[in-house]
């Protein structure tokens, strides 16, 4: 079976949380790498994506898809630092989809790289670079095995939710988004439905989601029960708040778990395997 490998290099949320109380589930923001056969596709670009880069760069990988949620800071900061853009003889392809007006990916990136808030400019890429829009729900056909189904999320200027699909089996990758108490999002149960595994935004947990009602994010109750309604067997709790140390997350393992066994907690390092319905690899 074709290999079908995902490796966190980010969970966090919002802004990254270094501190010596954040070390085992990591301090970076928004990022995960997807292996589909010898296709690599990376979610998000938050700080999470420098240290992929850095592997990418070193595994001499030549073809990367970039695929953004949205562009707010926390899934793009990390963008400028990405290695492999500034390496001839390497291909990106950008994908954004979320924007509820005019822009495309590359007026994005071009407004984001630019100073004086930022001296490199995307001219300075050294790589070949493709900007690719689409609308939600498009489907993105990005190789021959590999299908990727799009939703648009509940989040302020808009997301994009993603199933990615590879070799029978389907990963889906669901932040930043709100749901609605006691509403079932049809859009994203269709989504997900049948899926072997799904990261979703559980920035806040049900007894705290009345305070942050609008912020634009969901809680890990919500994630269960969308699994649930789905008949998703795995749920990676993701977009880790600030305020959230390892004691803290290490008990929501616990918490998790025992109201839905197939719940983790998204840490750096850690890698699945989804050709193996998925098994724990390594965690670093
Ligand atoms: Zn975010
Ligand atoms: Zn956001």
């Amino acid at each position: 079976m074709s290999r079908f490998q995902l490796t966190i290099w980010g969970a966090r949320g919002s802004i990254p949380a270094p501190a010596a109380a954040n070390v085992r589930f990591g301090s970076d923001t928004s990022c995960i790498e997807l292996r589909c056969g010898d296709h690599v596709i990376v979610l998000d670009a938050g700080t999470g994506i420098v240290g992929c880069g850095r592997e990418l760069y070193d595994r001499g990988v030549s073809q990367i898809d970039v695929l953004l949620t949205h562009c707010h800071f926390d899934h793009i900061i990390g963008l400028p630092f990405f290695m492999p853009l500034y390496s001839s003889g390497t291909s990106v392809r950008i994908h954004a989809g979320h924007f509820e007006d005019a822009t495309t990916c590359r007026n994005m990136v071009e407004r984001f790289m630019c100073p004086p808030y930022f001296p490199v400019t995307p001219k300075q890429f050294a790589a070949g670079i493709q900007y690719c829009d689409f609308r939600p729900p498009e489907v993105l056909e990005l190789f021959d095995d590999v299908r990727i189904r799009t939703v648009r999320l509940n989040h302020p200027n808009g997301a994009v939710g993603y199933r990615v699909e590879h070799g029978g089996r389907s990963v889906c990758y669901i932040t930043d988004t709100e749901h609605r108490p006691g509403v079932r999002d049809e859009a994203i149960c269709d989504l997900i439905a049948g899926a072997d595994i799904m990261i979703y935004d559980s920035m806040y947990t049900d007894a705290e989601y009345p305070k942050y009602r609008g912020f634009g994010h969901s809680t890990w109750e919500e994630g269960v029960r969308l699994c649930r309604a789905a008949g998703v067997p795995r749920l990676v709790a993701f977009h880790h708040d600030i305020s959230r140390t390892d004691a803290w997350l290490a008990d929501l393992v616990g918490r998790a778990q025992a109201v839905f066994p197939g719940a983790l907690v998204a840490q750096t390092g850690l890698t699945l395997d989804i050709a193996e319905r998925v098994r724990i690899v390594e965690t670093s």
